[in-house]
This record gives C-alpha cells, structure tokens and sequence, in this order.
C-alpha cells in the first residue's frame, strides 16, 4: 500500500505519518526531514537545498525527485511506503508515478490534512520555538511556503482526482480525533 499525504504546512503530515506508519507497516518518505538531516550534516545535497529551504521556497524538482527516488531504493524490501511533503509539483507527480510504474507499484490513496490559515500560522510559529526550525519562526516566510503550496502544491489535487485517488478530511481537532479519520478512510480505501 501506497500513500500520499497532502496538506499545507503545519497541517499535520508529519505527524500523522509517524501513527499510520507504524499502524500498516510502511516506510515513511518525508523529503523535508532528509533535507533537514542534510543541512545538519553539511552535505552538498545539504548547502544546495538550505537557501530554497531557509526561504520558504520549494526545492528545485531535479534535487527532490533524485532524493525521493534513492530513498525508494534504499527501502526496496518495504510493504509499502507513506509519502510525506512529496510530491509538491506536478512534474514530481508524474516523475513519482513513472518511478513506481516501473517497480510495478502504484499510489492507492492520496489523503489531503484541510486546516484554517489562522490556525496553521499559530501551529507553526509554535513549533518554530520548540525545534529551531528556520522556516517555521517568521510569518513572511511562512507566508511564502502557504504562496508556493497553493501555487505549485493544490494542482495536484486535480491530478490524482482524475485518477480516482484523492480523498481530504480536515485536519483540524486533535491529533487523536485526526487520526482515527485518517485510519477509517485508509481502511475504507486500502484495496482500491
Ligand atoms: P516540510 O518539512 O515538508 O514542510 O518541508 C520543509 C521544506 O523542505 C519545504 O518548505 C521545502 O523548501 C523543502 N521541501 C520538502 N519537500 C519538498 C518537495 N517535495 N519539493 C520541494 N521542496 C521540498
């Protein structure tokens, strides 16, 4: 079972991953926390991606999709895989389905966290104190990321609608209420 979470920033995709993981035995994808252990460890991968990061602006496609696609064979053995912040283009959507195509895989379901600007605003600036983050501390930037998720991002509703594959809920609540959402859809859908 292939998944895809969507959502703005600070919608909860990081977190949600961390349950339906473990719950279905995937191997959970997020391309920013590799960007962010790149950073960490100064690789070039690291210095290349910082500047677009630090921004609030998307990575270039050529980096992300070369990353995604060395983590998918890094993890070759897995039951299946939880895409978390990728794709955020529609050229890494097409390039996503290629890549698994080729493996005989397919995405089964992509699920979109729905939550209110406001409350994001107030979500991220939050974790912006506890972890450091650049990205999450300044609202302009913030604001950038909100600009560049409706700009390149939303689109790719569109993309998996014409598939048959794309399901929201919101978002919004508790983290335990979210996810017990997310895990009906699932199990509604894991066949499909
Ligand atoms: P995230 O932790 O998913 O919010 O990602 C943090 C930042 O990493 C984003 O604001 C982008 O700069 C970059 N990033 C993560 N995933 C992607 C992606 N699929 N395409 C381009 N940039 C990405």
């Amino acid at each position: 079972m292939n998944i895809v979470l969507f959502g703005m920033p600070g919608s909860g995709k990081g977190t949600q991953a961390n349950f339906i993981k473990i719950k279905y035995n995937l191997t959970h994808i997020s391309t920013g926390d590799v960007f962010r252990e790149n950073i960490k460890k100064n690789t070039e991968l690291g210095k290349l991606a910082r500047s677009y990061i630090d921004s609030g602006k998307l990575v270039p496609d050529e980096l992300t999709i070369n990353l995604l696609e060395n983590k998918i064979e890094e993890n070759t053995n897995s039951k299946g895989y939880i895409f978390d912040g990728f794709p955020r283009t529609i050229e890494q959507g097409i390039h996503l389905d290629n890549f698994l195509f080729k493996k005989n895989l397919s995405i089964n379901l992509t699920i979109s966290l729905e939550v209110d600007e406001r409350i994001l605003i107030n979500r991220i600036l939050k974790r912006g104190v506890e972890s450091g983050r650049a990205d999450d501390q300044d609202k302009m930037k913030i604001r950038q990321r909100f600009d560049e998720y409706n700009q390149k991002t939303s689109i790719l509703k569109e993309y998996y609608k014409e598939q048959n594959k794309f399901f929201s809920i919101s978002g919004q609540d508790s983290i335990n209420q979210v996810k017990d959402r997310l895990t009906k859809l699932i199990d509604k859908h894991k066949n499909d």
